[in-house]
């Protein structure tokens, strides 16, 4: 019986898919940490944008 590892080892992820991964997260991280400080009142479509998933994802906003 193999592990359940010894089967992921035989996907192969292309380098791309961890660049588009990072590039996510960081866009992700910087929608999270708008909260009107960075942008000004420019920045309130953009949190109001995200706002449902900022709550989803237990960010405190308000
Ligand atoms: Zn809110």
């Amino acid at each position: 019986m193999t592990s359940p590892a010894a089967g992921l080892s035989a996907v192969r992820v292309p380098k791309w898919a961890f660049a588009v991964s990072l590039l996510g997260l960081i866009v992700t991280y910087l929608v999270l940490q708008e909260n009107g400080l960075a942008l000004g009142a420019s920045s309130e479509l953009l949190h109001e944008f995200f706002h449902d998933g900022r709550h989803a994802l237990g960010v405190p906003c308000h």
